[in-house]
C-alpha cells in the first residue's frame, strides 16, 4: 500500500477520520493519492460502492477505474467513480420523483437547449443569440438562481428579459421531462437540500466521497458535496489553485478558501515533489505562474534532472507550423532506442479549430492521431440523429428529439404540420408526442397529416416497447440492423448527399456506432483481439436512456498508440512525454484581452482576472510535459478568410528560456537526416 507513495502522500492517504484537503502544484501526485486512497479505504473494510470518486471529466474517471483495479483488483468496478454530472443523473433517476421527475427524464444537450431557447423567443432568434442566453442562464443556474431569483436580482432590462426566456425555459424543461447539464447538479443539490429522508440515504450510503481537480468545481457543486458528506465531513479534495482554469464557466476559487472555513477541523496537506516533469519543464512553469497573486505559497522541485532545454520555434504560418512538428515527432522516433510510442506525443492549442493543419500534417505522414476533446465521433450529424431516435424512445416527451427523429429520414410531415403540433402542444401545455393521440388534434390539420404523424406515434410506441424486451448484445444488434433497414436510414444518407463516398463514410459510421450501442447490452462480448467476456446484461432501453451523455465518453478510444491532438482545457490532469504547444502568440494564449464581445469584459478587473486564467492555461499545458517540451508560434495566422500578423506570447519571454538553447536543438538536424535516409532506405525495399 505505501508503494511509490512519500511522507505527504501517505499521510493524506491515512487520514481518512475527516476533511482532507490536499493542495499542490502540477505532477506532485494528487490524483495518485485518491487511487491510492481508495485502496486503503477498502483494505481498512470500507465497502467499494460506498466510495465516491468524482472526476473533472469521463475520461480521467476511466483512467482512475483502471488505476485503482491495479491495485486492488475486482472490488474497484463497485466504487461509485464519475463524474459530477453522472452522478446527479444517478442521483436524480433514483429520488428524482419527490422532485416531479419521472425516472426516464431526458438529457437536453446544448444544442437541444438552444433549440428550445429559440422556441421560447417564438422562433424569430438567431442561434448566436439563443446561445448566448444559453451562456447568461447556465451561469445563473450555476450559482444556485432559479428563474424566479433570477427575475428578482435583475440589474437592467437586459436582464430582466433574460430571466423571463429563463422562466419559460423551466416551464418548457418541466413540460418535456428534461433536464438540461447544468440540472444534473442544480437538481441534486435541491434533493439533498430540501429532502432530509434523502439526505439522510446519501449520507449514509457514501462513507468517503474524494474529490479530484477541486480548483474547477462551481458554487453549486461546492453545496452540492457539503450536503452529500454531511457533519461527518468524510470529504478528500484534492487541486491546485494554479491550475484553475473554468472561470469563465463559473468555477470559482471561494470553493478553496471556503473550505477552512465550513469546516474548521480541515487537514490541509501539501506536496512539493514533482515525479512528472524534467527540472527545465518545471522551471518554465513556475515562471509563468510566478506573476499571478498566491493563494497559498508553495513550491515544487523535481528529480528527474536537467533534462533537455524547453524550446521555441518561429514558424511562419500554421502549415510550416505543422511540418515542423511532424517532423520533430519522427526525428525523435528515428532518433531513440527504444523509439518513443505515438501515443507519447501530445499537441495542445487553445481553441478547437487550431487542430486541423496538424490532422492534415500527419495524415500526409501517416502518423496516427486523435483529436481528444474536440469534435468527437458522437457529435456527427448520422449519429445525433440516431441518438435523436433513441432518447425518444427513452422518454417520449423530449420534444427536441422528437422533431429531430421526425424528419430523418423526411417522412412526408411538411413544417405547416409540425408547426401545427408544436402549438397544439404549447397551448395544451403537452408535449409533441402526447399531443399525438389527443382526439381534438384532427380538427387541426388535413387527414393525411395526421396519419402520418400517428403512423410515426405508432412506431415509436412499438419500439419502445420492442427495446425494453431487447436484451443483450446479440440481439440488440439484430434489432438495431432491421430498425435502421425499417426507416431506410442508409437510402436517406445516400439521397442527402452529393458524393456516395461521404455517404459511405457517414453510414460506416452508423453501422460503428450500432455496434458499440450493442456491445453496452453486456451478455457475451468479444473483445477485438477476439477474448470473450461475460458482462451484466442489460436492456435495449437502458442503454438508451443514458445516450444523451455520450457525446462526451471516449472509452472506445482508450489504449489506441495515436499522437494525441488536444485542446490545453482537455489535457488537464494528463501527462505525455513529449508535448508541444502550438500557436502560442498573443491573441490566441493569452486569448484576446480587450476584445468587445461581452458588456462587461471591457473593465480593468475583468481584463486581469482573464489574464491571470489565461496564465494558468499556459501553467497547465507546460506541466503536461514529462521529458521534452516545444512551444510554437506562427507570424501569420488564419482569421477567416484573411491572414494576420501575429507576435508570439507574452509568456514565452515569460519561461525565461535560455536564449542559446530555445531556438534550435543541434542534433534535431542530424535526427531529421536520419529519419530521411531511414525512409528512403524503406521505400526503396522492393516489395514482395
Ligand atoms: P496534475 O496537477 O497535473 O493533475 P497530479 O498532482 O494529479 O498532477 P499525478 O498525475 O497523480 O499528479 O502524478 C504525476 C506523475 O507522477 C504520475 O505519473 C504519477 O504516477 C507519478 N507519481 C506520483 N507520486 C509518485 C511517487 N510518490 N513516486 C513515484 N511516482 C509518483
Ligand atoms: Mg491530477
Amino acid at each position: 500500500m505505501s508503494a511509490g507513495l512519500n511522507l505527504a502522500q501517505l499521510q493524506a492517504v491515512r487520514y481518512t477520520e475527516g476533511p482532507c484537503l490536499v493542495l499542490a502544484g502540477a505532477g506532485s501526485g494528487k490524483t495518485r493519492v485518491i487511487t491510492h486512497k481508495i485502496a486503503h479505504l477498502i483494505e481498512k473494510g470500507l465497502q467499494p460502492r460506498r466510495i465516491a470518486a468524482i472526476t473533472f471529466t469521463n475520461k480521467a474517471a476511466a483512467e482512475m477505474r483502471e488505476r485503482a483495479a491495479g491495485l486492488i483488483g475486482r472490488a474497484a468496478k463497485d466504487v461509485l467513480v464519475c463524474t459530477f454530472h453522472a452522478l446527479g443523473v444517478r442521483m436524480v433517476r433514483e429520488d428524482g420523483h419527490v422532485l416531479g421527475l419521472k425516472p426516464n427524464f431526458s438529457i437536453l444537450d446544448a444544442d437541444d437547449v438552444a433549440g428550445i431557447l429559440k422556441e421560447c423567443a417564438g422562433g424569430t432568434t438567431d442561434l448566436a443569440t439563443a446561445r448566448q442566453w444559453q451562456w447568461g442562464i447556465s451561469a445563473w443556474k450555476n450559482q444556485g438562481w432559479d428563474a424566479r431569483r433570477a427575475l428578482a436580482m435583475a440589474g437592467d432590462d437586459h436582464e430582466r428579459s433574460l430571466a423571463l426566456i429563463m422562466q419559460r425555459y423551466e416551464e418548457r424543461l418541466a413540460a418535456y421531462q428534461s433536464v438540461d447539464f447544468d440540472d444534473l447538479i442544480g437538481l441534486p443539490m435541491r434533493l439533498l437540500k430540501g429532502h432530509a429522508e434523502v439526505r439522510e440515504k446519501w449520507q449514509r450510503l457514501l462513507g468517503h466521497v474524494l474529490v479530484d481537480e477541486y480548483q474547477d468545481t462551481n458554487a453549486t457543486q461546492y453545496e452540492l458535496l457539503k450536503f452529500l458528506v454531511g457533519e461527518r465531513a468524510r470529504l478528500t479534495a484534492v487541486g491546485d489553485d494554479d491550475q484553475s482554469i473554468y472561470g469563465w464557466r463559473g468555477a470559482t476559487l471561494d470553493n478553496l478558501k471556503k473550505l477552512p472555513i465550513d469546516y474548521p477541523q480541515l487537514k490541509v496537506i501539501k506536496l512539493e515533489q514533482n515525479y512528472r516533469s524534467t527540472s527545465a519543464i518545471l522551471r518554465a512553469a513556475n515562471h509563468v505562474i510566478g506573476p499571478n497573486p498566491k493563494l497559498y505559497p508553495k513550491t515544487l522541485f523535481s528529480e528527474l534532472g536537467e533534462g533537455e532545454p524547453v524550446r521555441v520555434q518561429d514558424c511562419d504560418n500554421e502549415e510550416h507550423e505543422a511540418e515542423r512538428a511532424v517532423a520533430r515527432i519522427q526525428s525523435l522516433q528515428a532518433g531513440a532506442n527504444p523509439p518513443p510510442a505515438w501515443k507519447d506525443f501530445a499537441i495542445l492549442y487553445r481553441a478547437n479549430h487550431q487542430a486541423k493543419p496538424f490532422e492534415k500534417a500527419l495524415r500526409k505522414a501517416n502518423i496516427p492521431y486523435k483529436v481528444s476533446g474536440g469534435t468527437s465521433f458522437f457529435d456527427r450529424a448520422e449519429i445525433r440523429d440516431l441518438c435523436a431516435w433513441f432518447r425518444l424512445w427513452a422518454n417520449s416527451d423530449d420534444d427536441p428529439a422528437f422533431l429531430r427523429a421526425v424528419a430523418t429520414p423526411r417522412r412526408g410531415i411538411g413544417h405547416t404540420t409540425l408547426g401545427r403540433l408544436g402549438e397544439f402542444a404549447a397551448q395544451n401545455k403537452l408535449s409533441m408526442f402526447g399531443s399525438l393521440f389527443n382526439a381534438m388534434l384532427a380538427a387541426l390539420m388535413p387527414r393525411k397529416a395526421l396519419d402520418g404523424l400517428l403512423e410515426f406515434g405508432r412506431q415509436i410506441n412499438d419500439l419502445e416497447y420492442r427495446a425494453r424486451h431487447t436484451l443483450g448484445a446479440e440481439d440488440a444488434r439484430r434489432f438495431l440492423t432491421d430498425w435502421l433497414a425499417d426507416i431506410g436510414y442508409e437510402q436517406y444518407l445516400y439521397d442527402s448527399e452529393d458524393s456516395d463516398k461521404v455517404a459511405a463514410a457517414r453510414w460506416s459510421n452508423v453501422l460503428e456506432f450500432c455496434d458499440w450501442m450493442a456491445q453496452r447490452a453486456g451478455g457475451q462480448v468479444e473483445d477485438a483481439a477476439g477474448t470473450t467476456t461475460q458482462t451484466e446484461v442489460k436492456s435495449l432501453l437502458e442503454v438508451a436512456q443514458n445516450i444523451a451523455l455520450l457525446s462526451t465518453i471516449s472509452e472506445r478510444e482508450k489504449d489506441q498508440d495515436m499522437v494525441i491532438l488536444s485542446t490545453l482545457h482537455a489535457s488537464k490532469g494528463l501527462e505525455w512525454p513529449h508535448v508541444q504547444l502550438v500557436g502560442v502568440t498573443e491573441g490566441m494564449l493569452p486569448f484576446k484581452l480587450d476584445d468587445d464581445e461581452g458588456r462587461q469584459q471591457k473593465v480593468a478587473d475583468d481584463v486581469a482576472a482573464r489574464l491571470q486564467e489565461e496564465r494558468r492555461l499556459m501553467y497547465v499545458g507546460i506541466t503536461r510535459a514529462q521529458r521534452t517540451l516545444v512551444v510554437s508560434w506562427t507570424k501569420k495566422r488564419k482569421k477567416g478568410r484573411e491572414m494576420v500578423a501575429c507576435r508570439p506570447s507574452r509568456f514565452i519571454a515569460e519561461m525565461k528560456l535560455d536564449a542559446a538553447t530555445m531556438r534550435e536543438d543541434p542534433r534535431e538536424k542530424l535526427r531529421q537526416l536520419r529519419a530521411e535516409f531511414a525512409r528512403k532506405a524503406q521505400a526503396g525495399v522492393p516489395s514482395a
